[in-house]
């Protein structure tokens, strides 16, 4: 099937996995079913039951069976077994598009074209680690030898968002495992189904039981329970900077477990009058802001820019953001998806508002709409945005980008820093030592110099935040050293040899 043959997708058509997955099957048990909406329609499109305790207890039992299992396997047949998935995953690409785009604000053919290979990827390229991991041999006497091993956690508790269900996931779980451990995964509420899917081809893949489950319900009952467990040993979690604080109070209720936090941002690009071409900075700019609707927690939400080319940029992007097409996600033809959910649209539509009775410019969009029941919210421009104003404060996630002028250069750098997120910006220059500077000031944790965003081979460098972005770095070595656990081992000769002479005697 093409992407064009995917694009006339019929929503009713998808058929969605049932129950829980845990130990290899599909589990029915679950506290009060929770409808799963569809964001393009309005429409329900299947239910979950909620895991509480019990279930999440019998989801970690099995993953503590499943890691035993894992971690008897040589380290070449985990990373063989991880490929085997990735190749499964290329198989299912479009069941797994499907999946991803009927309930999540993801496009079938983006999904198609982009998030299920990067899933591949990602799980090959952690797979390649998975027999290349190491431990060291630090100085020591002669006498002596000490040796510093690395271990798994065991299982590892992994909370992700609705933005890029999939993808989000796989991100974590794919170092988890290939560091030894074995995960129960927490999916969004909202999007529960795609991961689902993608753990059902580990066990096709020949994954041992358990060594991927996936449970599905609210953050409050399901998310908490996993957290407090005691037989998780460490939680990831990718969500907002509001979730990630009660997350770390649960983990240290639960007896001190470390957690790892990919949470908000608010990024800015940072574009000086020495940019070049300001078509292609365009370009870059509504893609980084409008791209998932701007449901993306790197999205570059502001914009700080020199006044001397501040008016010609703002238009250029305004008219690329009038041309975008809202619509469901299953047509090829959109490219501006919904919003997730009426209460997460509600909210952009009272931060935008606010903002310009606060004293911003409105250049283009702000009105929210309402298509076949889905909620839609068009390309925004907030312009003279200053740091007192909501727009500067808050994460919109949105299609809203707030426009600041700068017209000294030395000014340029503490605008753009943020007083609390600090995920990712970009500059755009054409002066090498302009960009260098930019680089080294941006208190981000990942700065693109001339472009905006991703790219799949970005996996190999770290992803994280600053401040209140988070911590513990996702993506490339880090994203699995946070994964292991290192163990001092100190073997002493001297000593062995007088005990065997006690033994002899
Ligand atoms: P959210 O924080 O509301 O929920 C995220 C996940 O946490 C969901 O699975 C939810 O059920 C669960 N959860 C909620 N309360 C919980 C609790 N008390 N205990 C345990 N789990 C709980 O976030 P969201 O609305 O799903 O996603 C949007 C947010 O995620 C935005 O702030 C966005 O910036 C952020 N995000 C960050 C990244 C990144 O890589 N830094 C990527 C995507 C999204």
């Amino acid at each position: 099937m093409t992407t064009s043959s995917l694009a006339t997708l019929v929503p009713d058509t998808v058929a969605v996995p049932r129950g829980h997955w845990i130990g290899g099957r599909s589990v029915a048990e679950g506290g009060p079913p929770l409808a799963v909406l569809r964001p393009s329609d309005g429409r329900p499109h299947g239910e979950v039951g909620e895991a509480g305790d019990a279930v999440v207890g019998a989801a970690v039992a099995a993953a503590q069976r499943g890691q035993a299992a894992w971690a008897a396997l040589r380290p070449r047949q985990r990373g063989d077994l991880m490929r085997r998935w990735a190749d499964l995953v290329d198989r299912d690409r479009e069941r797994l598009a499907r999946l991803e785009a009927v309930v999540s604000s993801r496009a079938v053919h983006e999904a198609l074209a982009t998030d299920v290979p990067a899933v591949a990827e990602w799980l090959r390229f952690y797979g390649e680690y998975a027999d290349k991991l190491e431990g060291t041999v630090t100085a020591s006497g002669d006498d002596r030898l000490s040796l510093v091993l690395r271990e798994p956690y065991g299982v590892v508790g992994v909370i992700t968002p609705w933005n890029f269900p999939l993808f989000l996931a796989t991100w974590k779980l794919a170092p988890a495992i290939a560091a030894g451990n074995a995960v129960v995964v927490k999916a969004s509420e909202l999007t529960p189904w795609s991961v689902h899917a993608l753990a059902e081809l580990a066990a096709e893949a020949g994954l041992p039981e358990g060594v991927i489950n996936v449970v599905h319900g609210t953050g409050p009952v399901t998310g908490r329970a996993l957290v407090r467990h005691p037989g998780v040993g460490y939680v990831t979690f990718t969500g907002s900077t509001a979730t990630s604080a009660r997350i770390m109070a649960d983990a240290a209720a639960a007896g001190i477990k470390p957690v790892a936090l990919e949470l908000g941002g608010k990024s800015a690009t940072l574009v000086h009058a020495d940019c070049g071409d300001l078509d292609a900075v365009a370009d870059h700019v509504t893609w980084g802001i409008t791209r998932n609707a701007g449901q993306l927690c790197y999205a570059g939400s502001r914009l700080v820019v020199d006044e001397r080319i501040a008016d010609e940029l703002v238009d250029k992007v305004a008219t690329r953001m009038r041309a975008l097409v809202p619509g469901p996600t299953w047509s090829a033809a959109t490219t501006l998806p919904p919003i997730i959910s009426e209460r997460q649209w509600q909210r952009i539509d009272t931060l935008v508002r606010r903002t310009v009775e606060e004293g911003a410019r409105l250049q283009c969009g702000g009105t929210p709409q309402r298509l076949d029941g889905g909620c839609f919210y068009p390309g925004t421009i907030l312009d003279h945005v200053d740091t007192g104003m909501t727009g500067f404060r808050e994460e919109i996630f949105g299609p809203v980008l707030c426009v600041q002028r700068f017209t000294d250069p030395a000014q340029a750098l503490s605008l753009a820093n943020h007083p609390v997120y600090g995920l990712s910006a970009a500059v755009f220059t054409r002066d090498v030592s302009r960009a260098l500077e930019a680089a080294r000031g941006l208190k981000a944790g990942t700065v693109w110099v001339n472009r905006w965003g991703r790219t799949p081979e970005m996996m190999t460098s770290p992803f994280g935040g600053y401040g209140q972005s988070g911590f513990g770095k996702e993506s490339g070595r880090a994203g699995i050293d946070n994964f292991l656990r290192s163990k001092s081992v100190w073997i002493d000769f001297a000593a062995a040899a007088e005990l065997s002479q006690g033994g002899r005697r």
